[in-house]
């Protein structure tokens, strides 16, 4: 894992209650930064933060859905409210509804658009004020590299992942004479309860595609998502890390 010093400084992460998510806020945390954890299983989320803080981090447990901007408001301010500010924000709660295009429900496009794209609007809306008074920020978005190239199947999600790019580039020209810095990561194939489900045959055939010859782990992100955070990414802004094994080159 990469060492940072994040002593003194807050950080939000939203979909913590497990995989990447998971895995970025106990980075985050075993670099000394006090952690905010958003999840909707409470029961999942609390056991989440207890592992955290049994490794000697400091996390905090909020039960959110980030698509509804009411309960979003809500959570900020009993986050600002506990821990003052938040310095890092890293917006990876995300859902898939996979489906051919033709096939794809209101609810399902909705659904999908609602969570990762409205909800990070939503979370970050929420927290920006904080790092501008700050001067000082570090957003971090968790995109999809079916957000870049795009993927049969995922016509919703890959609209939401391509949809936080945008995001992420606009936003980074917006907050960047506030020291605050706008990235996204676009993870490949990653071994999470996400990926889970499909079968072990198109595991391979993935496996196959990707030149370092390896499936993702959620640390291969946290480490990412560390790098963005650090000091030394002051002066990168605005961009689109593919973190893929070399799978979309
Ligand atoms: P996961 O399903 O294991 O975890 C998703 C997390 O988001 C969970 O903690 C869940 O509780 C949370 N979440 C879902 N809906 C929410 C809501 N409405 N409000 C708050 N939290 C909510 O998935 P993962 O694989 O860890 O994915 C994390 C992120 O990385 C997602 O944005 C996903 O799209 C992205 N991603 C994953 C992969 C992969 O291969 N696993 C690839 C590309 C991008």
């Amino acid at each position: 894992m990469i060492q940072l010093q994040l002593e003194g400084k807050t950080a939000v992460v939203t979909g913590a209650t497990r995989g990447i998510g998971f895995e970025v806020a106990r980075s985050l945390a075993k670099c000394g930064a006090k952690v905010a954890c958003i999840g909707t299983n409470e029961e999942k989320l609390s056991k989440s933060v207890d592992q955290i803080n049994s490794e000697g981090g400091s996390a905090k447990a909020y039960i959110c859905d980030v698509s509804n901007a009411e309960k979003v408001k809500e959570t900020a301010k009993l986050i600002l409210t506990d821990f003052g500010k938040v310095d890092i924000l890293v917006n990876n709660a995300g859902i898939t509804r996979d489906m051919l295009m033709r096939r794809i429900t209101d609810e399902q496009w909705n659904d999908v658009i609602g969570v990762n794209l409205n909800g990070t609007f939503y979370i970050t809306r929420a927290f920006v004020e904080s790092m501008r008074k700050s001067k000082w920020g570090r957003i971090v978005n968790i995109s999809s590299i079916s957000g870049l190239i795009g993927n049969p199947g995922q016509a919703n999600y890959s609209a939401s992942k391509a949809g936080v790019i945008g995001f992420t580039r606009t936003i980074s020209k917006e907050l960047a004479n506030r020291n605050i810095t706008v990235n996204a990561i676009a993870p490949g194939f990653i071994d999470t309860d996400m990926t889970a489900a499909l079968s072990d045959v198109l595991i391979q055939g993935i496996k196959d595609r990707i030149p370092v010859g390896r499936i993702g782990k959620p640390e291969d992100i946290a480490n990412a998502v560390l790098f963005f955070v650090s000091e030394e990414a002051s002066f990168i802004t605005g961009q689109i890390m593919a973190v893929d094994g070399g799978m979309i080159n």
